[in-house]
């Protein structure tokens, strides 16, 4: 029997927006993905793949509209020309098939964008550097030319232009994008804008260049299309910029005749994880105190985010009035069939964004496609043609037995079962999940399990289908002789990594002398989550590692109450200011009083001391010094520092021996009636969640394959010399589902 969804009705309730009839509350606001123009295919497909999903509107990433902003090394659409317009089509068209709208974001940066490939100088209200790192780590860098009148009227009919452009695309919506501190919010906010003239001072003046933009898109695309603006309502500068209670609700107020629906949220772009919350600061719907007035200022829709993935919650945003349509981005990409899951009241089948912002990391670093945790298909979808809620058949009855149920082995297995193959699960841990289940209980990355949680009720459903399959938890490790024996056709080991008990890394690629985390006083994280080992009040972490381990071990300590120091040779959590963590993470360091030690190496462990060293003091030029050995990693900044524990987080090792042993045995391989043995994610190399997760979906998808161990080639949308290239009329480069 269906089941009964009424409860959602709301959300599946039609909306008017201008000429435009939105099919439901599902709109996926623009979001980069690393597709661009020049990536004609990926753009349709992972867009498309939305439509299909339910997303009652889909819109570009930043598009834009004019070679003055140039965002490369990070990859955004363009509308230049003609030639643009040809390679979004697709896109829109394959979302019209699935019945939804399109839409067009028009992005101008200003000085947030930096020219690097057109080497354009942007305009804005007044001359200014960039507060953004428009070069990754370099905030301060790109400079802005003031503009004179004649140039706003020139920046306008650029605007003006590109929504034409979009309306030869096809596209139902073009979006004037001013949240992130991009486009006209330059002119609004008086942090940017010191202008004299009559676009500068006064609230009206400062709305000037905005509304004037709104009205010469306008007259551009007329009722054809629908008109949006993307408006942060509180730059949260406190006390500076735009507020809500003052310049936000005053410019809705005003600019509401010229909009069809107003497209709103929070913050500016040097710190726009204030925006696209990480799950470790922000919960769910964290926006919701400064949306929520939006609405009393205006009679037109509002759409806003706030990494909504719940139904309920959807439904209560609505009800109260704070929203009329649900806007995400995160959690279109973890699960492009979120709207039609939860019309369907298959709730437990969603795939929840975690809020890692892993997603974000690949635009924020420049110039590479997206990927998300939770969802291995994302960016996936044209170049490897991978769907995410269908599979090929097994083209075999070979079964297989997966050794590891992490991230990897989980997906793997999952992937497995899903195109029918009699799959094995065995794991000495009592969960699904592998690391995953101990890194969830680090301060602020409890959401984080929803990566287990996702894999372990589909693993349920599916083994219940699926008979002879079987999980089995909580085992005695696995030895090669076990594995031999087993009677499987192939073996997956996904038997995951193990921080180096030594201090192995990669400044010497050799172990620090004197670090052993089989003495007391030093303790690799796992032994932190096993809690054996007395932890003393003085924590030492050495740290080697660009991402969350120091913090986070750090935070854990800290709040229970220890004087935690980190040795860090590179920034502690430097990769989080590509997950938009880093601020606040900053923050945190400083508010817990943990003392940090930067550009700073540890060259030898003792008992209640540690010896560290100043990476770039005396001693460590790389000269050839004629002796044919690597720079000395001891000098005359050496200093020894007291600590009662030490925790090494330097490099993290596979446990690869079990799949070497069994590879060495490759002659009883026969006689076991096994065919093939395979390894995959961190036990074949360590990674982060993400791509041990695609891994072991890759492996699952690509196991009939001459050689499923190593990846078979993908699709690549490449300019051909002397091939002129059109996806739409190349039948080989066509996207079919
Ligand atoms: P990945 O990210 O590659 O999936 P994890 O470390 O999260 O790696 O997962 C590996 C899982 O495999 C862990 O749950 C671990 O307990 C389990 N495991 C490792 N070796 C064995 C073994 N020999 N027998 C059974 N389970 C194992
Ligand atoms: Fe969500 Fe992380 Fe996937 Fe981004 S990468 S959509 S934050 S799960």
């Amino acid at each position: 029997m269906a089941k009964d969804t009424s409860a959602y009705d709301v959300l599946f309730t039609p909306i008017k927006i201008g000429s435009k009839t939105l099919k439901n509350r599902f709109y996926q606001v623009p979001h980069c993905i690393g597709a661009g123009t020049n990536y004609p295919g990926f753009q349709m497909a992972h867009r498309g793949v939305k439509a299909e999903g339910g997303w009652g509107a889909i819109n570009t990433e930043q598009c834009s509209i004019h070679p003055e902003c140039d965002d490369t090394l990070r990859i955004t659409a363009r509308i230049w020309d003609e030639g643009d317009v040809r390679n979004l089509r697709p896109m829109v068209d394959y979302i019209h098939k699935n019945d939804a709208l399109a839409g067009c974001e028009l992005f101008y940066a200003g000085v947030h964008a930096p020219g690097l490939e057109t080497r354009t100088i942007a305009r804005g209200p007044s001359q200014y550097n960039a507060d953004f790192a428009t070069v990754p780590g370099c905030p301060g860098f790109t400079y802005n030319h003031e503009a004179d009148e004649d140039e706003i009227k020139r920046l306008q009919q650029h605007y003006a232009d590109a929504a034409s452009r979009a309306r030869d695309a096809g596209f139902d919506i073009v979006d004037l994008y001013g949240a992130h501190a991009y486009g006209p919010m330059q002119w609004l906010n008086p942090y940017y804008n010191k202008r004299t003239d009559k676009y500068g001072g006064s609230f009206e003046n400062r709305a000037r260049f905005w509304i004037e933009t709104l009205e010469k898109i306008r007259e551009a695309v007329g009722d054809d299309l629908a008109v949006v603006t993307r408006c942060s309502v509180d730059t949260l500068y406190g006390g500076a910029g735009v507020e809500i209670g003052e310049d936000g609700l005053k410019f809705i107020e005003m600019a509401s005749p010229y909009v069809d629906l107003w497209n709103v949220n929070i913050g500016d772009i040097a710190e726009w994880g204030e925006d696209a919350g990480p799950s470790r600061f922000y919960q769910s719907g964290h926006q919701n105190d400064w949306v929520r007035f939006v609405k009393q200022a205006t009679d037109k829709p509002v759409v806003s985010v706030g990494r909504y993935v719940d139904a309920e919650k959807m439904l209560e945003v609505i009800n109260t009035g704070v929203v009329d349509i649900i806007g995400a981005a995160r959690p279109s990409i973890a699960d492009p069939f979120l709207p039609n899951k939860i019309k369907e009241g298959r709730i437990e089948d969603i795939r929840t964004c975690i809020g890692c912002n892993v997603c974000i990391s690949r635009w924020e670093m420049g110039g590479v496609p997206f990927i998300c945790t939770q969802n291995a298909t994302a960016g996936e979808e044209y170049r490897r043609g991978w769907h995410p809620e269908k599979f090929e058949p097994a083209k075999s009855d070979k079964d297989v037995l997966v050794v590891g149920a992490g991230p990897a082995g989980s997906e793997c297995a999952r992937v497995l079962l899903e195109r029918g193959y009699t799959v094995h699960i065995v794991d000495d841990r009592e969960k699904v999940g592998g690391y995953v289940n101990d890194v969830a209980t680090l301060p602020g990355l409890g959401e984080w399990g929803y990566h287990r949680d996702y894999r372990e009720i589909q693993l349920d459903k599916l083994l219940k289908k699926n008979k002879g399959s079987q999980l089995a938890l909580g085992q005695k490790r696995m030895t090669a002789d076990d594995i031999l024996n087993y009677g499987a056709t192939r073996v997956i080991l996904a038997t995951g990594a193990t921080w180096s008990t030594v201090g192995f890394n990669h400044m010497t690629q050799e172990p620090i002398p004197g670090a052993d985390a089989s003495l007391p006083h030093v303790l690799t994280p796992e032994q932190v989550f096993e809690g054996k080992k007395k932890v003393g009040k003085r924590v030492m972490i050495i740290n080697y590692d660009p991402y969350y381990w120091a913090p986070s071990i750090a935070e854990k300590f800290a709040r229970a109450g220890h004087e935690v120091t980190i040795a860090s040779v590179c920034g502690v959590g430097a990769y989080m200011d590509f997950t938009l963590e880093g601020p606040n993470v900053q923050r945190m360091l400083r508010d817990l009083g943990i003392k940090v030690l930067g550009e700073t190496g540890c060259s030898r462990v003792e008992e209640g001391r540690v010896e560290l060293f100043d990476i770039y003091g005396e001693g460590h030029k790389r000269e050839y010094k004629g002796t044919g050995q690597l720079p000395r990693r001891e000098n005359n900044t050496n200093q020894w520092h007291e600590c009662d524990t030490v925790i090494l987080i330097t490099a993290r090792r596979s446990n690869d021996g079990l799949f070497r042993e069994i590879k060495a045995r490759k002659d009883e391989w026969e006689k076991n009636g096994i065919e093939d043995v395979f390894v995959i994610g961190d036990a074949e190399a360590p990674r982060i969640i993400a791509d041990a997760t695609f891994d072991g979906h890759r492996l699952a998808r690509e196991i009939e394959d001459e050689s499923p161990q190593h990846q078979k080639p993908f699709k690549r949308e490449q300019k051909i010399w002397g091939v002129p290239y059109n996806p739409g009329e190349n039948p080989d480069l066509e996207w079919r589902l």
